[in-house]
């Protein structure tokens, strides 16, 4: 029966790393991946990070055990504090269920999940909203739970920035209790995110349309380099009542990619009976988890956890985060500059009003296989560049590159 199976296409991404990893020119640049790297082109460990693996290392009750379904409890409160801050009322209240998951995608899977099985509101519709454009993988990891998926417009071309009217017209025109796949800072692909005056028409809409609010967390701490402010418009959505979602992720924050540290959280609205709804969902988002991975990854987890409970480790991790972010910034700063001193045309402010990780350079295809082919410079083909892949050795020689593909 196996013959029946099709060869399905290579992820888009990995494949272009492959690429990158197969090209033997010195001057190669890979601004693909959305990973940090510093300025030597390296991944860089954080050093906080190195601190709690050594804690962990010389502890001599570290053991390889099995952790809880739910994960690591010292690490999932301090996570969900992070999101809602400690002195938050849903917390005190009882009315937030976490579960440790595999990173970020197993947040989103998880909820896709658990919503797929008990988002049922009698008539309502159970499309998942994403922007458009949005990480690639969440059409997959919602299609594959049987959720229908959508769009609504997000980016704006001729501005490069967010279609606002757009995106709030659309979510007006959804079905009520539409799932509205929100990225709560530094969204993926575009570096576009809104205002927190903007976030509050959102959740207007949204609450006069009962929609159902999905956030996406991958880059908390990255955005602005402040973690509060990272978390403003989740924190806004809870002010204004909403019962909503969360998927949160340390892969970017931490520099855990690899160990997969994330949590899924869900958060009841305010009501008599909200602590009681909460217990519910946990016990059946226990048993979703129990039929997927049985128990969530460890040592990444107490990583995070040594670090979000430590006073001192948590200073330093918010300097680290602040390295890495500030890195980002002053190479946005540097692009730009750099194509303004070339003349490059076009406008070029876009570059550092976005923030995050990304920036959607608004270079097309056509110029973006120009760049692969003739400068050896890796990036996904709508144009967006990962800004840590720049450094202050590569990023002249990238900005020459584009102004010669967008003179041609
Ligand atoms: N959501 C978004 C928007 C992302 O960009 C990413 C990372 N690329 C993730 C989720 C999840 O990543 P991970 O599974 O590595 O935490």
């Amino acid at each position: 029966p196996a013959d029946a199976v099709p060869q399905a296409p290579e992820d888009a991404l990995f494949g272009l790393m492959r690429a990158y990893r197969a090209d033997e020119s010195p001057d190669k640049v890979d601004l693909g991946i959305g990973a940090y790297r510093d300025d030597n082109a390296k991944p860089w460990v954080l050093p906080v990070v190195k601190k709690a693996d050594e804690i962990l290392r010389n502890d001599p009750e570290l053991n390889h055990e099995y952790l809880p379904i739910a994960g690591l409890a010292s690490f999932t409160s301090r996570a969900a504090e992070l999101l809602l801050s400690p002195s938050s009322p849903a917390l005190a209240e009882k009315r937030v269920a976490s579960v440790q998951t595999i990173s970020g995608t197993g947040a989103c899977h998880l909820g896709g999940l658990f919503l797929s099985k008990f988002y049922k509101v009698a008539g309502a519709s159970r499309t998942v909203y994403l922007s458009n454009p949005t990480w690639a993988n969440h059409n997959q990891i919602f299609t594959n739970v049987g959720l229908p998926i959508a769009q609504y417009p997000y980016f704006d071309k001729k501005t490069k920035g967010l279609d606002i009217e757009g995106m709030k017209r659309a979510l007006a025109d959804a079905p009520d209790h539409s799932i509205i796949l929100l990225h709560a800072c530094a969204h993926n692909p575009t570096g576009v995110d809104p205002t927190l005056a903007q976030w509050r028409e959102i959740a207007e809409v949204m609450a006069a349309k009962k929609h159902f609010p999905f956030f996406d967390c991958a880059y908390q701490g990255f955005a602005s380099g402040d973690l509060d402010r990272d978390a403003g418009a989740i924190r806004l959505f809870l002010e204004l009542g909403f019962e909503l979602v969360i998927a949160q992720s340390f892969a970017k924050n931490f520099g855990l990619y690899g160990e997969r540290a994330g949590c899924f959280h869900f958060v009841a609205s305010p009501s008599s009976n909200a602590a009681e709804i909460t217990t519910r969902v946990a016990s059946q988002l226990a048993i979703l988890q129990r039929s997927e991975i049985s128990n969530p990854p460890i040592y990444g987890a107490k990583i995070a956890s040594t670090v979000l409970n430590d006073k001192a480790l948590f200073a330093e991790w918010k300097e680290n985060l602040l390295t890495m972010s500030g890195r980002i910034i002053a190479m946005r700063k540097a692009l730009r500059a750099k194509l303004e001193e070339l003349g490059t045309p076009g406008t070029w402010n876009h570059i550092t009003d976005q923030i995050g990780m990304f920036s959607f350079t608004g270079l097309t295809e056509a110029q973006v296989l120009k760049l692969r082919s003739e400068f050896h410079i890796y990036m996904t083909k709508n144009g967006r560049i990962s800004m840590a892949g720049l450094n202050t050795k590569n990023v002249d020689y990238f900005a020459r590159a584009v102004d010669k593909v967008v003179r041609e």
